[in-house]
């Protein structure tokens, strides 16, 4: 991709999906197996980070839109009625389709996400090995067997335990990874039989809207699939409102992860929200092992991933030496256009974004913490910015980031470092640094949250372990095959082994 050039050059395949005005693309939305405008004819404009300028236009969904597109999914369970040999088929067949269309997926991450090449690619395999991987775990779910004998009142009974969809699925998708994280809700539940209605983040919604196409492509029922875009606070809250959703499957911030959990009553909630990964840097560490792979884990994808290391806890014996390291490694990076091949760290998703990234940095110095490098910004374009003796009462200390900024937090030792960690709100991820063994398993076992990494930065990368948070961080776990698990019911069939013996 040239610089200058933010054309999304779309082969035929996704003709349809579309129209064109004005040289730019206006996509529709999926509704009962059509693609189509949304009732009020209104559009949300698709800025790309790199340089805020207009690059699509999508649908705004109405509250009616939402209730065609919820009704359509659950008058359409033909996805629960194919035997599952033909629905694994269907994804075999994605696959593929994704494939051929590698280059157009790889170039819309980057022109509406705002990715380097290396990071939109990563997304693309993840997402494509998510699908391979999916697929493979769901041949494995079989159900169970519980005979009865082992207790006087069941003695002659024996349960069939089943695994049945749970319905619909209201799949609700956040900007970070437009493309990996819709693929990691859709397959899942498309594999376990539910039907789907997907609503990607406003301010990047390409990629999504051309998974729905190979989705169709490939085979998926009419109707099984939908999709809507526009306003999370008008179509988010209607798609969560509705009676014909059984679940919402949502990645999202706490705030609106919290707002849905309240609107959401009595249907089956995961929820993926946000987090604040501290990372744990002990005396006998390796450190530049721990500087390399802090930075790495702070400044991926501009900061913006929910595992990132927001900050380090770095105990006082070897504060000092980490501080220096960490500021080599953050002087390896080159913050810039994300078309070019050597920069490795781009912009933030918005203009907003970037206001926010910089109050925090600000608060954090004006409440006494020391600015090693960046702290500037222009436009979405955030410097990568080290903080030393970030005091323990900075917003920055506690609050999510989201953006390449690195806090160290000095701390006395292992225990001073445990107990700040363990106040946080949150509880995704946290990673420790250390060669002693008795300390790796004393100090993940004292953390309180849904992942422990040892001597690596956390990342979730395809969901091969399972992931997901406590407290503020969320419900439910994501993976390969824990997804799956999370959107079907259990059924229990009990049989009465001897109908003959009719005493009660
Ligand atoms: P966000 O602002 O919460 O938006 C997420 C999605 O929710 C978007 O599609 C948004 O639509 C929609 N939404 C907004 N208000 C809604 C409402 N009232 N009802 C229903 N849906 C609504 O989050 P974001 O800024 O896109 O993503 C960043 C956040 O996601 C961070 O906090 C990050 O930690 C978290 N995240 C967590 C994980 C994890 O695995 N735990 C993974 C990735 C990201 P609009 O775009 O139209 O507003």
């Amino acid at each position: 991709m040239a610089n200058g050039d933010l054309d999304l050059e779309l082969s035929s395949a996704f003709d349809g999906i579309y129209d064109t005005q004005n040289g730019i693309a206006v996509f529709k939305m999926l509704i009962d197996g059509n693609w189509r405008s949304s009732e009020r004819g209104e559009l949300l404009d698709v800025h790309t980070p790199i340089d805020g300028s207009i690059v699509a236009k999508a649908q705004m969904a109405t509250v009616s839109d939402v209730v065609s597109a919820t009704k359509a999914a659950k008058e359409n369970r033909g996805i629960n009625e194919l035997p599952g040999r033909e629905r694994i088929e269907i994804f075999e067949r994605t696959v593929a389709l994704m494939e051929k269309h590698r280059d157009e997926f790889v170039r819309v991450l980057q022109i509406e996400a705002g990715k380097t090449k290396s990071d939109a690619k990563g997304e693309f395999d993840a997402a494509v090995q998510r699908l391979r991987l999916s697929r493979q775990e769901a041949e494995r779910f079989w159900g169970e067997v519980i005979p009865g004998e082992w207790n006087y009142s069941t003695k002659e009974k024996m349960a069939v335990i089943i695994r049945e969809p749970v319905g619909v699925v209201a799949a609700i998708i956040p900007f970070n990874y437009p493309l990996f994280i819709a693929a990691a809700k859709i397959v899942p539940a498309l594999l376990a039989g539910n039907s789907v209605v997907i609503k990607p983040s406003s301010s990047n919604p390409i990629s999504a809207i051309l998974l729905t196409r190979v989705l169709e492509n490939a085979g998926v029922p009419k109707g099984s699939m939908n999709l809507i875009t526009g306003r999370g606070e008008e179509s988010g809250d209607a798609l969560v409102k509705s009676e014909n959703v059984d679940m919402i499957n949502f990645t999202g911030s706490t705030p609106v992860g919290k707002r849905i959990s309240q609107m959401a009553v009595m249907k089956r909630l995961h929820l993926e929200l946000g987090g604040k990964a501290y990372a744990l840097v002990l005396e006998d560490a390796d450190l530049d092992l721990a500087a390399a792979k802090c930075v790495h884990g702070s400044l991926k994808f501009a900061g913006q991933r929910c595992d990132a290391v927001s900050a380090i806890l770095a105990t006082e014996p070897i504060a000092e030496t980490l501080s220096v390291k960490i500021v080599t490694e953050v002087d390896k990076w080159k913050l810039g256009d994300p078309r070019d091949p050597s920069v490795t760290i781009g912009p933030v998703i918005s203009l907003r974004a970037a206001a926010s990234i910089n109050d925090l940095v600000k608060d954090a110095v004006t409440n006494g913490a020391q600015l090693l490098r960046g702290g500037k910004f222009q436009s979405t374009y955030f410097e990568p910015t080290v903080l030393d003796y970030v005091p323990p009462h900075a917003k920055i200390a506690r609050e999510e980031v989201f953006g390449p900024v690195i806090s160290i937090i000095r701390c006395k030792d292992e225990q001073e470092a445990l107990n700040f960690a363990r106040q946080s709100n949150f509880g995704l991820e946290s990673c420790v640094f250390t060669r002693d063994f008795s300390r790796m398993w004393r100090v993940a076992r004292a953390l309180e949250c849904g992942e422990v990494t040892i001597n690596d930065y956390p990342s979730h990368g395809v969901g091969y372990f399972p992931f997901g948070g406590i407290k503020q961080s969320g419900l439910g776990r994501e993976g390969i095959g824990y997804s799956i698990e999370e959107m079907t019911n259990l059924k229990t069939i009990v049989f009465n082994l001897a109908p003959g013996k009719r005493e009660i």
